[in-house]
């Protein structure tokens, strides 16, 4: 059962079939003649299909290797105008290392902003924080990749804006997963992954709204491709991979999202009722449809997952190197080490099942239980 769509989704046989036929194709998307026009062609239509997704502009778009490549573009474009950094403390690695590094020899200049027990982060302390330094660029993830957690987006742009700073959104769990439109939510800079919403792996995009003119060098220099942003030849058949993809995800969103949802309300209520004092992080409201971060407490998460080897979830720090460090997000909401470890993500996505969720629900309340029983837990 698979249920780790949050580390990575199955390819959309869209984007496999867009994949292998731009791979079977000979083409440098920069040479000017008609194998080249073909390959700059699909790299055209795979453009208009993540811009039709976002609801911006195919120009908007710059191909990356993903959103890690994305986030760190971002953060150093918005750096760039010279003054501090705003984050959370919640943001995945690829923000917050990327932070960290460009303010190394000025630590003065990166906040992170503390989240609540429910992860949210308090506008007061982004007002404060705008307010006593000059601030170049905000950078809040819309949604959390352990815990599902939304933020609220346009209150933040607000404030942002009237302080004079661009904005930045780490999208990569959102997209795909529930609507985005980028003519109302007005950020400056978005990220996203292609393998997160069943393109694949390797090929993501940073969104660029039109007339930013940042004073920035680019991560990658070379051949100027991407108008600059980003030099290197074009991965024609990884970037069509995430055009059919996101075409693919356009017209199946709204089904998918309520079935995600159910599927998900169903998990969660079976767990939550048949294993004593679990409990679910994150905000009950403002969570992405298809993730569930589980607390069993007397359970820790990497026992129990290898005792339902037939259940492929995640401790919630799989994401990064598989080491085993407890979960960032879950001490910011102020869970103790021993309750960080014992939780285990569930994130369901286009192809998950009833059957999956069945299974699920009945090789975790019995490993669980065997964890609890083997450790001596008293719960
Ligand atoms: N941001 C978030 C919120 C993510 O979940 C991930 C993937 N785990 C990334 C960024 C990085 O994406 P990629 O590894 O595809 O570059």
């Amino acid at each position: 059962m698979y249920l780790d769509y949050n580390a990575t989704a199955p390819m959309r046989p869209e984007a496999r079939e867009a994949v292998m036929e731009a791979m079977l194709a000979v083409g440098n998307a920069s040479s000017p003649h008609l194998p080249g026009h073909a390959a700059a062609a699909r790299v055209d239509k795979a453009r208009k299909q993540v811009a039709e997704l976002l609801g911006c502009s195919p120009g908007e778009i710059v191909f990356t290797s993903g959103a890690t490549e994305a986030n760190n573009l971002a953060l150093r474009a918005g750096y760039s105008t010279g003054g501090g950094v705003i984050t959370s403390v919640v943001e995945h690695p690829a923000v917050l290392e990327a932070a960290r590094e460009l303010t190394a020899d000025t630590p003065n200049a990166l906040t992170l902003l503390p989240v609540d027990a429910d992860g949210l982060v308090d506008l007061v302390d982004l007002h404060k924080a705008l307010a006593s330094s000059k601030v170049s660029i905000v950078s809040l993830m819309a949604a959390n990749n352990e815990t599902g957690v939304l933020t609220d987006l346009a209150p933040i742009v607000e404030a942002a804006h009237a302080a004079g700073a661009l904005v930045h959104t780490d999208a990569t769990q959102m997209v795909g997963r529930l609507p985005v439109d980028l003519a109302d939510l007005d950020v400056d800079l978005l990220s996203l992954s292609a393998h997160k919403f069943g393109g694949p792996q390797g090929v993501g995009a940073l969104f660029i709204r039109r007339g930013i003119d940042l004073p920035f060098r680019p991560l990658i220099v070379g051949g100027g491709q991407e108008r600059g942003w980003r030099g290197g030849t074009l991965n024609v058949s990884g970037i069509s991979g995430a055009g059919a993809a996101a075409a693919a995800v356009t017209c199946a969103l709204p089904v998918e999202q309520a079935r995600i949802t159910e599927l998900r309300d169903k998990l969660e209520v079976a767990l939550t009722q048949q294993t004593a004092s679990s409990y679910i992080n994150g905000a009950r409201d403002q969570r992405l449809p298809g993730v569930s971060s589980v607390t069993f407490p007397g359970a820790p998460a990497d026992a129990v997952l290898s005792a339902m080897p037939e259940v492929a979830a995640s401790d919630g720090s799989a994401c990064a190197s598989g080491a085993p460090t407890p979960s960032h997000v879950l001490l910011a909401m102020g869970r103790n080490r021993e309750e960080a470890d014992s939780a285990v993500r569930f994130s369901l996505g286009y192809a998950t099942t009833h059957r999956d969720i069945d299974v699920a629900i009945a090789s975790t309340v019995r490993a669980v239980a065997q964890v609890r029983q083997a450790l001596g837990s008293a719960i």
